[in-house]
């Protein structure tokens, strides 16, 4: 693929940077991404990589917009409430670029996520659960697929970059599902706890997308959302993981 003068100038911006370059930017236009969720974190998440010229996104998502999403949901308005998120997102995203959209009004399950994962040059998990952050997991590790992964609790936000070898992977952090995972819609949320990981989330996909070193795989980072102090952690590569006896047992 060869940029044309018209890509040469939008992109020119990050075209500059020496880690992206023309090759970088062609890695991005050719790359096909499925984001899990569309809600606060997507939503970013889906404008920035669209902005950058990313060439074909998979939206994931089963929910319909709701009134309180709107204060951290940035592609959203009042007059989409009770439309379908995935529509919406695709919507926006389609008036800010030319990147292509498949559109799956779907709950992410282990019953969709191994044809939706299978294709993919990387996955993204915005989503609101452990037992879909677990399942996108699994179904990386399987398809041997790069994922970046965000969550939001309060005033911290977890980051997590896992590699297409799949080790380590979420389930070597969290190896069961803790009894009780905070949610926005109980424990409540600011809209810049969201915003700051989903650009974090941005940056490391695009980086991701176009193979640089930098992508600090196997490593969990952990913000305060308030001081803005991020510490990372190297992740445990346990030998007892779940995901990779099962998938070892399969293949
Ligand atoms: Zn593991």
């Amino acid at each position: 693929m060869t940029l044309d003068d018209h890509q040469i100038e939008r992109y020119s911006r990050q075209i500059i940077l020496p880690a992206v370059g023309g090759r970088g930017q062609q890695a991005l236009l050719a790359s096909r991404v499925v984001l899990i969720g569309c809600g606060g974190l997507g939503c970013p998440v889906a404008l920035g990589l669209a902005g950058a010229g990313v060439g074909h996104l998979v939206l994931v998502d089963d929910d319909q917009i709701e009134l309180s999403n709107l204060h951290r949901q940035i592609a959203f308005t009042e007059a989409d409430v009770g439309q379908a998120k995935v529509t919406v997102l695709a919507q926006a995203v389609a008036a800010r670029s030319s990147t292509s959209i498949t559109h799956v009004v779907e709950r992410a399950s282990e019953h969709n996520l191994s044809e939706l994962v299978a294709e993919a040059d990387l996955v993204i998990d915005g989503s609101d659960n452990f037992s879909t952050r677990f399942a996108v997991s699994d179904a990386c590790v399987r398809y041997r697929k790069a994922l970046v992964s965000g969550a939001v609790s309060g005033f911290s936000g977890q980051l997590l970059a896992q590699s297409a070898s799949g080790r380590p992977c979420y389930r070597c952090l969290f190896e069961e599902e803790p009894d009780h995972a905070p949610r926005c819609d109980t424990e409540g949320v600011l809209p810049g706890a969201v915003l700051a990981v989903a650009g974090m989330m941005v940056q490391w996909s695009l980086l991701a997308l176009m193979g640089r070193p930098e992508v600090p795989y196997g490593q969990l980072l952990q913000g305060d959302l308030v001081s803005g102090v991020w510490r990372s952690i190297r992740l445990p590569q346990r030998p007892d993981c779940h995901c990779h006896a099962s998938i070892e047992l399969k293949t």
